[in-house]
This record gives structure tokens, sequence and C-alpha cells, in this order.
């Protein structure tokens, strides 16, 4: 894992400070994936850090974790690898998390970092397929899927509801 880095980059101001605010929280556990059928945990310390320049404390981040986040992108992204071709249920289940993290994750991770022009990108023509969903005690919400061109034996897959369950 190497040394910790000696600076850390203020978020505020972009200035690097060296001086370390107070003592480091506890520890934590960020999920990192899976490897040989076991679950890789990382455990990390953010240190607190106070920024000389203008004069505000924030906390030391790393690459690859975001703040607050108890999964690795790398972790995030396995645990949304589960989903393909199964419920939102199923994957969570995979997992052994919550339904509410797998949906965290896919909200933040896929939603709208996605642009049009790359999800089209090499399609001669383009079957939409529009969908509404409600998550309980949420705004209701219109998914807009690329159904074509897909071979004939991929179009049931399709046609199951992306999110069981949320109907
Ligand atoms: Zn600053």
């Amino acid at each position: 894992m190497g040394m910790p880095e000696k600076e850390a980059r203020c978020p505020h101001c972009g200035a690097a400070t060296r001086r370390v605010h107070s003592r480091s929280k506890a520890w934590r556990r960020v999920f990192h994936g899976t490897v040989v059928g076991r679950k890789v945990f990382l455990r990390i310390r953010p240190r607190p850090f106070y920024c000389g320049s203008c004069k505000k404390a924030f906390t030391e981040t790393f690459p690859g974790i975001e703040k607050w986040s108890r999964r690795t992108i790398q972790g995030e992204q396995e645990i949304l690898s589960h989903l393909v071709g199964t419920s939102l249920h199923q994957a969570a289940k995979r997992n052994g998390v919550g339904d509410g993290v797998v949906r965290r994750v896919l909200k933040r991770r896929v939603m709208g970092e996605v642009p049009m022009e790359v999800a089209l990108e090499g399609l001669s023509e383009v079957v939409l397929g529009i969908d509404e969903h409600s998550f309980r005690g949420q705004k209701m919400m219109i998914t807009v899927t690329s159904l074509a061109p897909v071979p004939p034996q991929d179009l049931l897959r399709h046609r199951q509801p992306p999110l069981p369950g949320n109907r």
C-alpha cells in the first residue's frame, strides 16, 4: 500500500498542506471486491488536515474511494456487475448487502454518467425502451434504455423490467 502521502490538497482552495489538524479518527473498513471467493476489505484512516491558506479543515481522501463511501469504486463496480441479467434484490443478496445499497451504488455510478453520444456510438439503428418507475417514497423516475440492435434471443432478457420490484 505504500507510505502515507506527506501532504494533502485542500478541496476548498486547492493549496497543498502538510498540517495534520488533529488525531486521526477510527479505522474505516471499505469493501474492495472479491478475490477467489473471499471479500477483500481495505482498512483506511483518513487524516484530518488544516489548510493554512483558507483556514479550513478537511479530511484526507484516497484515490478510488469517494468521501464517506464504504466501498471503493472497484468494489462498487463488482456489486454492479452482479446486476447483469438479474434483479436488484438478487444482486444485493449475492453481495450480502441490502437492496438500498445496490440502488444507491447504481444511482451514483450509472445515472447521469453515461453521455448519450457514447451510449449510442456505433449503433446503426436505435430502439428505445421507455419505462416509468417509482421507488418507494421517492420521485417518479423515467428510464430510457436502448434495446436495439440486439439479437432476438436477447430480446426476452431485455423485456424483463430492468429493476424488478419497483412497480
Ligand atoms: Zn484551503
